[in-house]
């Protein structure tokens, strides 16, 4: 019985290495065996994305959301706005992020898939002075949309305001240019394949002094705490202890690889993937030179549910993503994240085509 592929953005096939790496003996996390594993993994990760000059990390137990949650919430100086760019749900989680916190908001809406127009983006920021933070989804999971991460961030710089950038869908997926981004969140259990339970906050050193000014919001996902602790071989709270193991071992493997060596892989099982997706008569929900190298969004076929797409491609092995809200109905979403064979992908697209 071959295994079950998840072509589902995340939790992703993993390695039998990084799997193996989940059977630990008891420990205590206060032990130097954890705080050392912790410090490497920090390290890792500036390592893998070559930023070790100007950035440091901080990790989080808990799904792509707590890291993204610690980074909005720690991030904007009382009485200032945070700009959030809203074109699918994860662009709407900051901006629920930032009502729940009762922050200051503007907020530059679009129709899911839509990509931001610049002019719009820098006339609120001319405009508006308030504002301090720039917040972007970089690859927008609702629709496989990459939006222009860079160069809404030459944007940002150029009006001098900080650049918080979910990076959750595509850190080791698809290219970032670190260079105009000053807060960036990451998630184990998507293209660094770790298993999920453990996100981190990549963020510029020279960031840290503006963010240890604002007051302390929350207990839980206090960025500039975690750091703290982190810094001195400490943590603060009980963390997930056997996904940092895998995730240690992910990112070996990683940097093994190299990220661009990732990327090209992926691009690789991506353009291979829409070459079957056009045979087969599929419809793209995103046009081309907007699509990011990790997910595609597919209009429903004629005459056959989700339901039944699901069911029939599970039955063989395959799972398959729906469409979030409104695009429930019409679209489903297949995911070439983790570490997925190429016969793997060649077999699907079999399947896929007999069911459609
Ligand atoms: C997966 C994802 C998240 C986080 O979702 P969790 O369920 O908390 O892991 C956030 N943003 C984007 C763009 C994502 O793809």
């Amino acid at each position: 019985m071959p295994r079950t592929v998840l072509l589902n953005p995340g939790p992703v096939n993993v390695t039998d290495r990084v799997r193996q790496a989940l059977m630990l003996p008891d420990l205590c996390h206060r032990e130097k065996e954890f705080t050392d594993l912790m410090a490497a993994i920090r390290a890792k990760l500036l390592k893998a994305f070559d930023i070790e000059e100007e950035y440091t990390s901080v990790l989080v137990s808990g799904s792509g959301t707590a890291a993204l949650e610690m980074a909005v919430s720690s991030s904007l100086s009382p009485g200032r706005s945070m700009l959030v760019i809203e074109n699918g749900v994860y662009g709407e989680r900051i901006g629920k992020i930032c009502d729940v916190y009762q922050f200051n908001r503007r907020t530059i809406k679009l129709g899911w898939g839509e990509p931001p127009n610049l002019e719009d983006i820098e006339k609120e920021l001319k405009e508006n002075p308030d504002i301090e933070v720039v917040a972007l989804v970089h690859h927008e999971t609702t629709t496989g949309l990459l939006n222009p991460l860079k160069e809404v961030g030459e944007l940002a710089r150029r009006y001098e305001k900080i650049y918080l950038v979910d990076c959750i869908s595509s850190l080791a997926g698809d290219e970032i240019d670190f260079k105009s981004i000053d807060i960036a969140v990451g998630t184990a259990n998507k293209c660094i394949q770790g298993f999920p339970g453990v996100s981190f906050v990549l963020l510029r050193e020279k960031e840290l002094e503006r963010l240890r000014k604002i007051p302390e919001r929350t207990l839980y996902f206090n960025l500039t705490g975690y750091h703290r602790a982190q810094e001195k071989g400490g943590l603060l709270f009980t963390p997930a202890i056997p996904v940092h193991y895998a995730l240690d071992v992910a990112l070996d493997e990683l940097i093994e690889e190299t990220v661009a060596g990732r990327i090209q892989r992926y691009a690789s099982a991506a353009k291979f993937l829409r070459a079957g997706f056009k045979d087969i008569g599929l419809e793209f929900l995103i046009p081309e030179g907007w699509r990011s190298n990790c997910l595609t969004g597919l209009r429903l076929p004629k005459g056959v549910s989700y339901e039944r797409l699901h069911a029939e491609l599970k039955g063989n092995g395959f799972v398959i993503y729906a469409g979030q809200g409104n695009l429930s109905d019409t679209i489903f979403r297949i995911a070439n994240m983790g570490d997925i064979t190429h016969e793997e992908f060649q077999r699907f697209l079999k399947v896929l085509k007999m069911v459609c």
